[in-house]
């Protein structure tokens, strides 16, 4: 059996081994001659399960003992609205930064409960990150709200940025669905960080969040049950029953990465994956990346070929050679090459030679 290289921006690629492990113990797991997917949530098992994923995670992010992890339901769109439901008022004023699709559906969302100041951005598909000299803070902000990475686009904040946004003293958000567990972060900075499960973290149908402590139970009085942070924090993330095959996949997941050596390999492994694609994009001069170069995304990487009708051919070869999945968002067109954590190198060095040979035949 082959199994191509999937280039799709998520649900994603899988590590093959996760993949192999689950195939392995799907009708049997851990001897209890029944599927992780068939037990009870509340069973000693799978609580064994579930704490080892947690701690498991805890140990890979260095996630510091005052903050919470909560595997909540309903996205990370789901967060949109619980995030400031359970942290403002009405009449509140909180911060956004504006770089592309996901916080702008997150601004959306935001402004039905609370007064959001736009700190910067608001164009749609911005290929930069406004200038921080020309960031608008408010005083009152509850908390500043930034995507670490537009999937969309490719478009990634840098070091230099990050600790811009953390000079303000206040609390900083960070939807990191498309790049979280990517590299190392210090989660110290941040005052609570969420993601989507189906890009670096495991199958859909799950999203972590990594709250601090004094954030959690201020929910406004009519906060719906399974919207509060603090329903999840009080039950262990289990108030009702959880997405048990995810949670499941998740963790087979963080013992993958603990395997590889931790964030810090997979970091490694991570840049030089965007580094030569990158490199390879600017020394054609059949492909094209349309984002600034010093805020190009390790994970998602765009690319345009030089007509419709090159990237509708494109589209159609590479999946013939067992490239999946490279047609970009139709909000911002071209290709879309996703190479998260699962994606192997090789992966990376497939789509390499497919391009330079494609670009041979049609230059
Ligand atoms: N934020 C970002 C940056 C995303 O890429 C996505 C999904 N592609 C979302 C939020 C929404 O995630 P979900 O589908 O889990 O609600």
């Amino acid at each position: 059996m082959m199994r191509s290289f999937n280039f799709s921006a998520g649900p994603a690629m899988l590590p093959e081994a996760v993949m192999r492990k689950a195939q392995a113990e799907f009708l049997d797991w851990n001897d209890t001659t029944m599927s992780v997917m068939e037990m009870s949530h509340r069973s000693a098992d799978y609580m064994a399960l579930a704490h080892q994923m947690e701690a498991d995670l805890r140990e890979i992010m260095a996630i510091p003992d005052n903050y919470k992890v909560l595997f909540v339901h309903g996205g990370a769109s789901l967060q949109f609205s619980a995030i400031p439901m359970n942290l403002t008022q009405p009449g509140d004023t909180v911060d956004y930064i504006d770089t592309g699709v996901w916080s702008s559906k997150a601004i959306k969302e935001a402004r039905r409960f609370v007064n959001v100041n736009l700190v910067a951005g608001g164009e749609s598909n911005p290929t930069k990150i406004p200038d921080a000299s020309e960031w608008k803070f408010s005083d009152d902000a509850k908390y500043i709200h930034i995507c670490s990475n537009e999937t969309i686009t490719g478009l990634e904040f840098q070091d230099a940025q990050l600790e811009a946004v953390f000079a303000q003293g206040k609390p900083v958000i960070a939807d990191m669905s498309s790049n979280i567990m990517c590299r190392q972060i210090d989660v110290s900075k941040y005052a609570m960080i969420y993601a989507g499960a189906q890009k670096n973290i495991g199958p859909a149908g799950l999203a972590i969040l990594i709250v601090r402590d004094d954030l959690i139970g201020h929910e406004r009085e009519d906060c719906p049950t399974l919207m509060k942070w603090s329903t999840y924090a009080e039950n262990e993330s289990m108030f009702n029953t959880p997405n048990t095959w995810a949670w499941y996949l998740a963790g087979l997941v963080f013992q993958w990465i603990k395997e590889l050596g931790g964030i810090q390999a997979i970091e490694a492994i991570n840049q030089r994956k965007a580094q030569k694609l990158y490199d390879y994009i600017d020394a054609s001069n059949f492909y094209h990346n349309r984002i600034d170069p010093s805020e190009r995304s390790w994970m998602n990487v765009t690319f345009e070929l030089p007509s419709e009708e090159m990237n509708a051919k494109f589209l159609e070869q590479s999946k013939s050679a067992g490239l999946l999945s490279l047609k970009g968002h139709r909000a911002f067109g071209g290709m879309r090459a996703s190479i998260y954590n699962a994606m192997p190198e090789e992966g990376v060095d497939a789509l390499i030679d497919f391009m330079q040979s494609f670009a041979l035949q049609h230059a």
